[in-house]
């Protein structure tokens, strides 16, 4: 095999969690390759809402979910949309979905996840002192916005789990909350302020981490599709490719919402579901909120940046496609319009769908793949890619090289599935 086709660490799947593991195995001294079927940030990872969501420890899968979202989850509009299906992987998923929604699996994830978001908020801070990575980051905090007063004093219960943590919000009812952010309209009731989260522009997160890693002697390798891997004796010798065979030590595998098809052959069954959703981007609304605002009772994000603005959200279970459903696009613009005084910019820079990786019991899988010595996965970030992604891929390169994990790695094993 030519030399140009080894690499000491090869990495499939260019969205940010990939990205994320290359920079710190680069930096653990491990000389990198990454292939990306499409380009860099192709996936989820490009029009998402940009939310570095540090105060999000409730998982999807919560007490009380299946009920509260039955009545809404199947209509054409809803935020929360399941297309009825008898695809059996799809029919096991809800199950094993519908099994975590207890207590005992709520306190299991929140430490977890309060685990892997906080180190990732250390870590997004040295990142953005210590590389020059242009992306809008910003610490404006984020805002939980409420039409019902009812609908606001439920988060009160979640706001005590997370006082343990550092990670609670503050209420603003009124007045107070359009004093606090001007550009909510005068029908909303009030929201509670989480301070000390923080946003920024992903796709351009994504292309400065690119530059960052080329300059630093990453290999990046984009329109490479993997089409298999060569398995001898559970150790993988090579990723077959559209750009040739590829061979590397160790192997990692961050394709977001593509793992299950990758790891099927491989004999490695997750229950992994694409949860689709949308975003509209444009320019700045004349009254343009400051703060990133999340509009829980309709599911919408308004994230504002500097050069830019995006409405995102919805969550549709209607299987593995990209099909852009116009009533959930249109039902962004038609929730905002409730909560804010101007929802929109006037010029459209583009309306996107995206997967994300849901995992049955919204954690992802950060491990090395049972039954494969080489092969580390990390996927399944669910709503929660790009707050996680530093932490994962330090825990990544952590694995690879044998280092002592600087997070509790038992949360995000495979074998909890298999
Ligand atoms: C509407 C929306 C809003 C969101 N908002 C937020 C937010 O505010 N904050 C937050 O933290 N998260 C948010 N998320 C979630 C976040 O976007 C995802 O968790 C994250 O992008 C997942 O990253 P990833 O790298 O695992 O997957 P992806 O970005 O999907 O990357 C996987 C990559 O693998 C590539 N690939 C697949 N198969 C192959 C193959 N065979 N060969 C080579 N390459 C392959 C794909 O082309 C893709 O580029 C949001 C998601 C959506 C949809």
């Amino acid at each position: 095999m030519h030399r140009q086709n080894h690499s000491d660490v090869l990495i499939v799947g260019g969205g940010i969690i990939g990205i994320a593991c290359a920079y710190y195995l680069m930096k653990a001294g491990r000389q990198v390759r990454i292939i990306e079927q499409a380009q860099i940030g192709a996936g989820a990872s490009h029009g998402n809402c940009g939310l570095v969501f540090l105060s999000h420890l409730i998982p999807l899968c919560a007490p009380g979910v299946i009920l509260h979202e039955l009545k809404r989850m199947f209509r054409r509009t809803s935020p929360l949309f399941i297309k009825p299906s008898l695809n059996p992987q799809f029919l096991s998923w809800l199950i094993q979905f519908a099994r975590h929604c207890n207590r005992k699996h709520l306190a299991r994830v929140v430490r977890a996840r309060a685990n892997i978001l906080l180190s990732s908020e250390r870590l997004f801070n040295r990142l953005f002192t210590g590389e020059e990575l242009k992306c809008n980051w910003e610490k404006r905090g984020v805002l939980l916005v409420y039409q019902s007063a009812a609908a606001m004093k439920k988060y009160a219960k979640i706001n005590q789990i997370l006082e343990p943590y550092g990670l609670a919000a503050k209420p603003y009812i009124g007045q107070a909350l359009r004093e606090l952010e001007p550009a909510i309209s005068d029908r909303v009731h009030g929201g509670w302020y989480h301070h000390n989260n923080s946003h920024l522009r992903p796709d351009a997160l994504l292309q400065a981490w690119k530059k960052t890693l080329i300059k630093n002697g990453v290999d990046i390798v984009e329109n490479c599709q993997l089409q298999g891997f060569v398995n001898e004796n559970e150790q993988l010798t090579s990723a077959v490719t559209s750009c040739g065979n590829l061979t590397a030590e160790q192997f990692v595998l961050t394709t977001g919402a593509w793992s299950t098809q990758i790891l099927s052959p491989l004999g490695i069954k997750l229950p992994l579901q694409a949860g689709k959703g949308y975003s509209i981007t444009t320019d700045r609304p004349s009254i343009c909120p400051q703060i990133p605002c999340i509009f829980e009772e309709k599911s919408v994000v308004a994230t504002p940046w500097s050069d830019g603005y995006r409405l995102g959200g919805t969550m549709e279970f209607s299987g593995f496609n990209a099909d852009m459903v116009g009533a959930r696009l249109n039902g962004l613009k038609v929730g905002a319009r409730q909560y804010l005084k101007n929802p929109l910019g006037k010029q459209i820079h583009e309306e996107w769908v995206g997967m994300r990786p849901l995992m049955a019991d919204d954690l992802p899988v950060i491990d090395r793949a049972v039954g494969i010595k080489n092969l580390v996965v990390a996927t399944g970030h669910g709503m929660m890619g790009i707050s996680m992604a530093p932490a994962t891929g330090k825990l990544v390169a952590e694995l690879v090289t044998g280092k002592s994990p600087h997070i509790d790695p038992a949360p995000f094993t495979m074998k909890r599935f298999l």
